[in-house]
C-alpha cells in the first residue's frame, strides 16, 4: 500500500519547522529518521496531511558534554551513538552498548534518538535509559522553549506530554553510574525487546549493595522505576543469592500486559530473568570500577 498524499516541508532551523506545523495544523507529523512513522503510514495506521523533516534542521544532529551530563540532539541517529568516541562520552559507554542492541544497522544509520523517545515505543531501549537516569526532554513551541522530565513526558504507548506543535529538540542524560548496565530479551536479533531491564547500583567493600536503581520495560504501557528496588536489595548481603530473590520478588509486584508477542505470566518471568541479568552486570563491573579506583589511589601513593 502507498501513504495517502501529503505536503511536505523541510525547514533549516527548529523554530522553521515548529512554524510549519503551525502552518499545517494538527494532522501534520514530524519525521526525523522515518524508521517508525513511514513503516505506519505505508500500512495507513498514520495519515498526516503534511511531514515536517528535521533532517535539514541546524544544530540538531549533536552529542555535546554539558557539565556532568551529556546533550544529545534530537536528530543524532542511532550509529552516531554507537560508534560515538572522545572524552565527551567517557562515562557513558552504556550507551554506545544500547544503541548496538537497537534494530539492525540500515535502522540505526537512519533511525534518531530523540523519534525514539518522541515515537514513546514502551519496548524503545532509550525510552528505559531515560528513564533509569532520569532524562530531561527540552521541547521547542510557538511560546519556547520548555523543560519536561522523562517522567511526566513518556504518557503511554505512542503518548508523550509534546504538543502538536511541539518538537524535541534535545534531551540531557545525567551520568550514568560506572555500574548501569542494560539487559533484554527479544524473539530475534534486530528486533524491539519484549522486556527489558536497565541497572545502576552501588557497593559496600564487603560487595553487599548500598544503593540501586532499576527500570524495566516491557511490563507496562511505558518502561517503570522500581521503586521498591532500594529496600529488597540495601542490606541484603552479597553474592548470586540476594540479587536472585530480589529480582524475582520485584517482578513479582508486577502485572504485565498480554499481547500478541506474550502473556503478561510470561512477561513477568522474563523480568525476573533479564533484571537478574542486568543486576549481575552491574554488580561486576561496580566491583570492576571499585577495584580500579583502588589500584590508581595507590599507585598515585
Ligand atoms: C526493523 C525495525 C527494527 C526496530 N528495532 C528497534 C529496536 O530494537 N529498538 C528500538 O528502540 N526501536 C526499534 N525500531 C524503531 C525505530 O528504530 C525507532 O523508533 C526509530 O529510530 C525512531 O526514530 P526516527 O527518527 O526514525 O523517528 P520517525 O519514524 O521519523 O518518527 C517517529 C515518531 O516520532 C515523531 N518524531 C520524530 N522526531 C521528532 C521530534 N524531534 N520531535 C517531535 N516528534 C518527533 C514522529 O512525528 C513520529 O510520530 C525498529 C524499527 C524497525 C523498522
Amino acid at each position: 500500500m502507498r501513504p495517502v498524499r501529503f505536503a511536505y516541508a523541510r525547514p533549516r532551523t527548529a523554530e522553521e519547522a515548529v512554524a510549519e506545523l503551525r502552518r499545517h495544523g494538527p494532522l501534520a507529523r514530524v519525521v526525523a529518521g522515518g524508521q517508525s512513522l513511514l513503516p505506519l503510514m505505508y500500512q495507513r495506521r498514520e495519515r498526516p496531511t503534511a511531514l515536517v523533516d528535521l533532517g535539514s534542521v541546524d544544530g540538531l544532529r549533536s552529542l555535546r558534554r554539558d557539565g556532568d551530563a551529556l546533550h544529545i540532539g534530537a536528530t543524532t541517529t542511532h550509529r552516531a551513538i554507537e560508534t560515538a568516541t572522545g572524552p565527551d562520552l567517557r562515562g557513558f559507554e552504556v550507551l554506545p552498548e544500547a544503541a548496538r542492541q537497537i534494530a539492525h544497522l540500515p535502522v540505526r544509520v537512519r533511525g534518531t534518538f530523540g523519534g525514539s523517545l518522541a515515537n514513546a515505543d514502551p519496548r524503545a531501549e532509550w525510552c528505559l535509559l531515560a528513564t533509569l537516569l532520569g532524562a530531561e526532554i527540552t521541547a521547542l513551541g510557538p511560546d519556547g522553549v520548555r523543560g519536561v522530565p522523562i517522567g511526566d513526558f513518556l504518557l503511554g504507548d505512542g503518548r508523550t506530554a509534546l504538543g502538536w506543535d511541539e518538537i524535541l529538540v534535545g534531551v540531557r542524560l545525567p551520568r550514568p553510574a560506572p555500574s548501569a548496565a542494560l539487559a533484554e530479551f527479544g524473539w530475534q536479533d534486530g528486533s524491539l525487546p519484549v522486556v527489558a531491564a536497565a541497572t545502576e547500583v552501588e557497593l559496600a567493600p564487603d560487595g553487599s549493595v548500598t544503593a540501586v536503581r532499576a527500570a524495566l520495560s516491557g511490563v507496562a504501557d511505558r518502561p517503570v522505576l522500581l521503586a521498591e528496588a532500594e529496600r529488597v536489595l540495601v542490606g541484603g548481603g552479597s553474592g548470586e543469592q540476594p540479587l536472585a530473590a530480589a529480582a524475582r520478588g520485584l517482578a513479582d509486584t508486577l502485572d504485565p500486559p498480554s499481547d500478541a508477542w506474550a502473556s503478561g505470566a510470561y512477561r513477568r518471568e522474563l523480568a525476573a530473568a533479564v533484571l537478574l541479568r542486568s543486576l549481575r552486570d552491574s554488580v561486576s563491573r561496580a566491583t570492576t570500577s571499585a577495584l580500579a579506583r583502588t589500584t590508581s589511589q595507590e599507585a598515585s601513593r
